[in-house]
């Protein structure tokens, strides 16, 4: 049985992501930072394993995986945003932000590499997002951050396509999770009327695109940056 570890996969977008691999046949690792209890209640209905790292720490990332063992596709959906001005955007914030959001997805990498390579088969997805790529106003960190996320992801499908590893890219729009829960009924509404669907989308429709880019459905699809976005970026 293949193994797939997701990180952030206590709640919204990984959660989906977890449900959905382990329907497509893959033994799950549940990664969670704070929600242990959510992680610990989804592991034992999904038949996985549910381990706590706050993806930002290189060594507890690597702890993670040597209880986790080695994975065959790896999903780096952990990730934090902030809305704010980016003259307000403090040194700390941005520090922050990138820390989990990119090196978060760099120590996660690393640590899947080495079994991969060796195996000379892997799927890496990792979790962008519309703004990545459109730049979104007041959120020019969690923006840039994900926009790194893109060149990470086209740079490494060249590196590592001759070890047979493939490594995609998917940019969600608005989907329905927490991480949108403090906006307004009317920035909601907003947002959906920019998206030619005309509403927000849902972490189990990320979730089906990151399952095929896991599966072997997939095999000939390296390099790509996806939107699951409702067209929001048309
Ligand atoms: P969410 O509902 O806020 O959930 C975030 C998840 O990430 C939680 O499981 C949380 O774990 C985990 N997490 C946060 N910081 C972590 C850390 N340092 N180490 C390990 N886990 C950490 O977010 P979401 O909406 O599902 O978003 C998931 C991904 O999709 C993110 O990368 C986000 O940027 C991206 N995205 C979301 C949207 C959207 O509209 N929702 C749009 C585009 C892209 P704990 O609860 O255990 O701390």
């Amino acid at each position: 049985m293949k193994k797939a570890l997701i990180s952030g996969a206590s709640r919204g977008i990984g959660a989906a992501c977890a449900k959905a691999l382990a329907a497509g046949g893959f033994d799950v690792v549940i990664n969670y930072r704070e929600s242990r209890q959510a992680a610990e209640t989804l592991a034992r209905a999904l038949g996985g394993t549910a381990i706590g790292a706050d993806v930002s720490d290189g060594a507890a990332v690597a702890q993670m995986f040597r209880e986790a063992g080695a994975v065959d596709a790896l999903v780096c959906n952990a990730g934090i945003a902030l809305q704010k001005l980016f003259t307000d955007t403090t040194p700390q914030e941005w520090r922050r932000l990138f820390a989990v959001n990119v090196d978060g997805t760099y120590n996660l990498i690393q640590a899947a590499l080495p079994h991969m390579i060796h195996e000379k088969y892997g799927r890496i997805v990792v979790i962008s997002s519309v703004w990545g790529v459109h730049g979104a106003s007041c959120e020019a960190a969690y923006s840039a951050s994900k926009a790194a996320l893109i060149g990470l992801t086209r740079a490494l499908a060249k590196e590592l396509g001759p070890s047979g590893i493939t490594v995609n890219c998917v940019c969600p729009g608005v989907i329905d999770t927490d991480m949108n829960a403090h906006l307004d009924a009317e920035t909601l509404e907003a947002l959906a009327g920019d998206t030619p669907l005309c509403r927000l989308g849902t972490p189990e429709e990320v979730a089906e695109t990151v399952a095929f880019l896991c599966s072997p459905r997939a095999g000939f699809v390296t390099g790509q940056i996806i939107g699951v976005d409702g067209g929001f970026g048309v």
